[in-house]
């Protein structure tokens, strides 16, 4: 299968190549040149299937061409260790729980499927040399590939993070690791790592002596694999008859989650229709109201994850329907939340229901409340465990929130990290030392 640039002046890529690279070289996003339909006999009996016979027919359409199946099939059932599964909230509300990875959310999804696919490329390539992937964060990204890439055979990876603005809870995801995974503390904020990752990549004295590459949200091997889960929630409602005119929501940030959605609809999973839920950051919504698209700097929530003003993933979105705002709000309908609504929202749903939702599942949830028609069911995505967010979570619903196990596990981890300034000579200096 090959690859455009949603700008359309690159020349076409192959897998493997948009994979090492992850953004095309006229700084477009790879998309696949051809979305196939999964047959209707798979969609019959979807439900007799499990979570990775589910994923590995969906990974076939995507990646078959080019991995032998026996392969492919090995890099998804490693990708997917934890379930996804649906869970009641109410009779017309499911949560779709995507926190029970090792860091507790979406992203490991993603994340642990580009790992396994990038070593499949790089196996036998590097003449035994280690591939470095650089990452900057502000929080959830680092962890999830972290996690995502701890113990791949190499890959080493370095977590750059701004010191003193990353919460305890998620910088002991990737502080105590160890093994291939180094953190660097940054001296600075999270555009200085920014900066320091990009700089390393444009330095050509660094990318002659080490092969280095980002593991950005973007990369077609971290979002693909996010459509794995929409297939599994439908064949669950499906089995419990839920499934009929099923509406989707979506918390969304950078909208990578819920275009794999809406790619999972083009293979023709019969998804009723789509909500993209977000915070005070509603520049998709104003889209979907007003068909004119004007980015804005980010505001800051307590869905922080979604604090994105200019999302990435939706020039993807408007490739994948030529551009046409009818056809894409006729699918998608919007939502926005105040930090307010958000924390009502906890406090209702756990005040009616027992259901303990955290910030970002909160506007999914919030969303299907206010606009299930007659007839629908609502699945929501539950992003990230509540735990994640503990203080936040706690104060909303005036109730304790218990700790997952393999979360307390991180925080009682020795921290490992190197201290660095936000000069990039000294990250030079330390990258080489590395070699
Ligand atoms: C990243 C993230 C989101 C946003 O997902 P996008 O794919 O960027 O839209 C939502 N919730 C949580 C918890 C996240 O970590």
């Amino acid at each position: 299968m090959k690859y455009y640039s949603t700008n359309h002046t690159a020349p076409q890529a192959s897998l493997e190549e948009a994979v090492v690279k992850g953004l095309a070289s006229d700084r477009g996003l790879f998309m696949p040149e051809n979305i196939k339909r999964l047959p209707a006999e798979f969609f019959e009996n979807i439900e007799k299937l499990t979570f990775h016979e589910i994923a590995c027919t969906v990974a076939e359409v995507f990646f078959g061409e080019d991995i032998p199946k026996e392969d492919l099939d090995r890099i998804v059932c490693d990708t997917l260790a934890f379930d996804c599964p649906v869970s009641e909230v109410e009779p017309t509300i499911y949560s779709l729980e995507l926190f029970h990875g090792p860091t507790l959310a979406f992203k490991d999804v993603g994340a642990r499927f580009m790992a396994r696919l990038l070593q499949y490329f790089i196996k036998g390539k590097t003449d035994g040399r280690e591939v470095n992937v650089l990452v900057a964060t502000s929080g959830d990204t680092g962890s999830a590939v972290a996690n995502g890439f701890l113990g791949v055979e190499g890959i080493h990876v370095y977590v750059l993070y701004p010191k003193g603005k990353v919460s305890p809870i998620q910088e002991c995801q990737f502080t105590t690791l160890g093994r291939n995974i180094t953190a660097v503390e940054v001296d600075g904020v999270f555009d200085d790592c920014q900066r320091l990752v990009k700089s390393a990549f444009m330095d050509s004295e660094l990318c002659g002596k080490m092969i280095l590459t980002s593991a950005n949200s973007i990369n077609v091997a971290r979002f693909l694999p996010q459509a794995f889960y929409y297939f599994n929630a439908y064949a669950r409602m499906k089995a419990l008859g839920k499934a009929g005119r099923l509406v989707v929501s979506v918390p969304s940030g950078n909208f990578g989650n819920i275009t794999a959605g809406l790619f999972a609809h083009r293979m023709g999973l019969p998804i009723h229709r789509f909500i993209a839920a977000n915070n005070a950051n509603d520049i998709f919504y104003n889209y979907l109201l007003s068909g004119l698209y004007k980015p804005k700097a980010s505001v800051q929530t307590i869905a922080n994850a979604m604090d994105v003003g200019d999302p990435s993933n939706f020039v993807r979105i408007l490739d994948l329907y030529g551009g046409d705002h009818g056809r894409i709000s006729s699918l998608i309908s919007g939502a926005s939340y105040s930090d307010t609504q958000i924390r009502q929202t906890m406090k209702d749903c756990y005040d009616n229901t027992g259901y303990i939702l955290d910030p970002h599942g909160a506007c999914g949830y919030r969303a299907l409340k206010e606009g299930l028609c007659e007839g629908e069911t609502g699945v929501f995505l539950e992003t990230a465990h509540p735990a994640k967010f503990k203080e936040t979570v706690e104060a909303a619903i005036n109730d304790s929130v218990t700790i997952p196990d393999r979360l307390a596990a991180f925080m009682k981890g020795d921290k490992l990290s190197v201290d660095m300034t936000s000069d990039f000579n000294d990250f030079k200096a330390f990258l080489l030392s590395r070699q």
